[in-house]
């Protein structure tokens, strides 16, 4: 399927009935913010954007927590999604939903991009968003070895915004990384259970976000478009034993919402048998912030608190932790297994 082959990008039947306001182009409106948020929009549905960390990383060295937990370097990885759309409405979500700025209706005119076409612009997008960086080399503030490197992207972060597993050819995608030397982390909502066992690719890393421990919280929380979308994230939860790659768990933990019975996600994740489950706190950052209060932020003992009896629960031990980003990492192993 070429760039060009014209058609709908539909996540619901609800944006199959809405529309957008009366004059008002949807998918120009929403691109036009993205912009402004500092997106790099790849085709029709697909963007990078630089990561906190990678700037972090360059500027001050100090990585991202995956660079300390899994070895994966935050000046080489590229924040990236093969889809800008979403089947949620997560009310934590720090990126901008269409009806935040009162558009109704994901239905954007969209052409599937090629997956070796959206590799290889995610690559020069991420060297556009490094060009910035020359000064500091220049200045003698970054090192000239870790810039080359950092223009030589080795990881994809498919998790940007939107939901990977609304492109129909992620399998593709991650095939493409992969064919190019790249590790691969994908991360899902979970409301696509069928790409999730089709794929014949499977990426370096599985994440999977569990956002609720049960159907009424995770309805009120992540406001789903599709009715049977907690059945769906289920049957996602079940099919991660069948993965070859390691498999994380990842838990958004919102104050006052659903981070008062880790016993119950106990139960809920006890098929799983995830390899990890990573305990995060919600960040009240971005569009969140219209959203909910500064209170839904658990601070890191909290999170601690919550992440100590669930792996009591669930048999598991707590393996490492970062406190700038209230993470607290859950596994049967004794340490995360380095993927670099
Ligand atoms: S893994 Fe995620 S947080 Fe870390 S550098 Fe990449 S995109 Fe940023």
């Amino acid at each position: 399927m070429g760039r060009d082959s014209g058609y709908k990008l539909l996540c619901s039947s609800r944006s199959r009935r809405r529309k957008g306001p009366p004059g008002l182009d949807w998918e120009i409106s929403f691109h036009q913010i993205l912009r402004r948020q500092k997106y790099q929009l790849i085709g029709g549905h697909s963007a990078v954007k630089k990561c906190r960390w990678l700037h972090e990383s360059l500027t001050r060295n100090r990585p991202c927590y995956k660079e300390k937990f899994y070895g994966i370097e935050s000046h080489r990885c590229i924040q990236m999604t093969p889809c800008l759309a979403c089947d949620f409405r997560c009310l934590f979500c720090w990126r901008t939903h269409p009806e935040d700025l009162g558009l109704t209706g994901d239905d954007g005119m969209y052409g599937w991009d090629d997956p070796e076409f959206i590799v290889e612009e995610s690559i020069r997008a991420q060297r556009r968003i490094l060009s910035g960086y020359k000064s500091h080399v220049l200045k003698g503030l970054l090192e000239e070895s870790k810039y080359l490197e950092a223009l030589n992207p080795r990881h994809a972060a498919i998790s940007l915004d939107g939901e990977p597993t609304l492109y129909p050819m992620l399998d593709d995608l991650i095939g493409e990384y992969s064919r190019r030397g790249f590790t691969t982390f994908l991360v899902t909502n979970g409301g696509n259970p069928k790409v999730l066992n089709g794929l014949g690719e499977e990426p370096t890393q599985l994440y999977l976000s569990i956002y609720a421990p049960d159907e009424d919280k995770f309805k009120a929380l992540c406001r789903p478009l599709n009715r049977e979308a907690w059945r769906k994230v289920e049957e996602s939860l079940e099919s991660l034993k069948n993965f070859k790659s390691p498999t994380v768990v990842r838990l958004t933990l919102v104050k006052g919402f659903n981070m008062d019975d880790p016993k119950r996600y106990a139960r809920l994740l006890e098929g799983a048998e995830p390899t990890y489950v990573e305990a995060k706190a919600y960040m009240y950052v971005g569009y969140s912030r219209r959203r909910l209060g500064y209170g839904a932020m658990p601070s890191h003992d909290e999170v601690k608190g919550f992440a100590e009896t669930l792996a009591g629960e669930m048999g598991y031990n707590i393996v490492a932790s970062s406190e700038e980003s209230r993470v607290v990492l859950l596994s049967r192993l004794k340490a995360p297994r380095r993927l670099r």
